[in-house]
């Protein structure tokens, strides 16, 4: 009997570990549910949810296949060797199969489990599957991992030019076996369930996943690069969450965007092409978590930054997490991010620019805080996109770009449809009014609405002085816009 272990590979089709397991002999699956590593890794309450749903759509997809799911626990991944031990024995189990996860903590554990189970002449298989090129095979030509995303996304061209990476095809249905399936926990303790309009944003299971990414290629993706800076309009997949559950693949992704683009993912629709290079920028962000793993560790890829001289300054972070810094566009994508759990990318770089760079908060507040609530939380793009934003990371913002919420704002809000949507207190306000309350002074109409806590200008000034205060300044980034 073959066991396949589950972690962010919740799905049925074009998952490498489930039919490798299943193309061997009799399958059954397992998930291990850690909540106290789960709350040592920030994972929010919200994503957790989303997990337990999504595990209880693909027990019914695996039960049509007669693989039962099976569920343990192992609350910190410390006990996983034993669990799966324990399991392995009682079943008779010949091997283990897993798709590989990149953090420290999660090699970390999976190294324990292969020489657990190895010792007890039980066989541990890993495969490639979350990502679409294996960490460490697209490197410099000097060996090294790539820091730059454009060389790092040259390589990664030609390697699509080659071979593109195949789907893989589901398992076949096996005969019954004599074990049944566990009941998939509806709640964990310690992480509070989210409420029904967020759940009802993000539907579970693998057809879901699937309508977004059909419906997303063929009405959307030629109007991508377009529509994609533009928070009140749908113009992007609203993928992430099922990405990092696991719940689609991204050779999934990549295979119905290059069927819009006649096969192409260099050149043709530019809209095809600037989509891949975003999921491109998540292969970058794994490779680099898995090159320079001191970003694990929540280290600044670029030292020198660990010597800036960040405010401890609890009130205003406290106004940035709770939506209240007088500054519409910040405010309005952070109760975007506490309602529904995810943020439109625009503004996740708009409102990490402001927190690092405006308030000089360190970016690791910032980092922690959106994983706590990010329902797509995601190691690797979460501490890659801050550190992009906060220009301690690779190929980042040059850290004398930093972004003007208000033009941000006045740009890609110039209606002021999304916020006058989340902040429904400046309804009352015109387009131009609505992007600056405080400019209207007395005039203003809308007295629950705080004033900005900071003033942009002196606060850029003093943002920029503390960058050139570093002891060795840092060349200019890449553009990641
Ligand atoms: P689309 O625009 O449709 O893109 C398709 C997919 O490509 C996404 O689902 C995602 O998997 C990937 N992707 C897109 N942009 C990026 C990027 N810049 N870096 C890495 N992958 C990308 N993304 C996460 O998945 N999890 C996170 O925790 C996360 N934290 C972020 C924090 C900050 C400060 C910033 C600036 C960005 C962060 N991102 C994160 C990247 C990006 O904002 C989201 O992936 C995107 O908004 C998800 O929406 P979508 O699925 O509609 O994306």
């Amino acid at each position: 009997m073959q066991l396949i272990w589950l972690r962010s590979d919740l799905r049925v089709h074009d998952n490498t570990a489930l039919s490798a397991a299943a193309a061997v002999g009799p399958c059954v699956a397992v998930y291990l549910l850690s909540p106290q590593q789960w709350l040592e890794h920030d994972d929010a309450p919200c994503k957790v949810d989303f997990w337990l749903r999504n595990l209880h759509e693909l027990k019914h997809a695996l039960g049509e296949l007669n693989i039962p799911l099976l569920i343990r626990e192992a609350p910190h991944w410390d006990e996983a060797p034993k669990v799966l031990l324990d399991l392995c024995r009682a079943l008779n189990i010949e091997a283990v199969h897993f798709n590989e996860e990149y953090g420290i903590h999660e090699s970390r554990r999976d190294a324990a489990v292969a020489e657990t189970l190895n010792a007890q002449d039980i066989g541990a298989h890993s495969y490639l599957d979350q990502l679409l090129f294996k960490p460490g095979s697209v490197l410099t030509r000097t060996g090294t991992y790539f820091q730059v995303f454009s060389q790092f996304r040259k390589v990664c061209y030609e390697r699509l030019h080659r071979s593109l990476p195949r789907l893989v095809s589901a398992p076949m249905k096996q005969a019954p076996l004599s074990i049944a399936s566990d009941e998939v926990p509806t709640r964990i303790k310690g992480f509070a369930p989210p409420t029904d309009s967020l759940r009802a944003l993000w539907p579970a299971g693998e057809v879901e996943a699937r309508r977004r990414l059909d419906t997303f290629v063929d009405a959307q993706i030629d109007y991508y690069q377009s529509e994609r800076d533009f928070p009140a309009k749908p113009g992007t997949s609203q993928l992430s969450a099922y990405l990092a559950a696991g719940v689609i693949s991204p050779r999934q992704c990549l295979h119905a965007a290059l069927q819009s683009n006649q096969g192409e993912f260099e050149s043709g629709k530019v809209g095809a092409v600037t989509w891949i290079n975003e999921l491109l920028w998540r292969e970058f962000y794994k490779h680099i978590l898995v090159g320079y793993p001191k970003v694990s560790r929540h280290r600044a890829f670029r030292p020198e930054t660990e010597a800036l001289a960040w405010r401890d300054a609890p009130a205003e972070l406290a106004a940035w997490q709770q939506a209240r810094t007088g500054l519409p566009i910040i405010d309005a994508a952070m109760r975007q991010l506490l309602e529904t759990g995810w943020m439109h990318n625009r503004l996740r770089m708009v409102v990490a620019m402001f927190l690092t760079k405006n308030l000089l908060i360190d970016w690791r507040e910032g980092e922690r805080f959106f994983m706590r609530h990010l329902i797509d939380g995601d190691l690797a793009a979460n501490n890659g996109g801050w550190q992009w934003s906060s220009s301690t990371g690779t190929d980042s913002a040059p850290y004398f770009r930093i972004f003007n919420p208000l033009s941000q704002s006045e740009k890609f809000d110039a209606e002021g449809v999304f916020i006058k949507h989340w902040l429904p207190e400046l309804a009352g306000l015109n387009k131009k009014q609505v992007h600056n309350p405080a400019h209207l002074g007395d005039l203003f109409s809308a007295p629950d609405y705080p004033p900005p806590i900071v003033d942009l200008n002196t606060s850029r000034a003093r943002a920029l002085a503390a960058f050139k205060d570093l002891p060795s300044r840092q060349s200019a980034g890449g553009d990641h816009e």
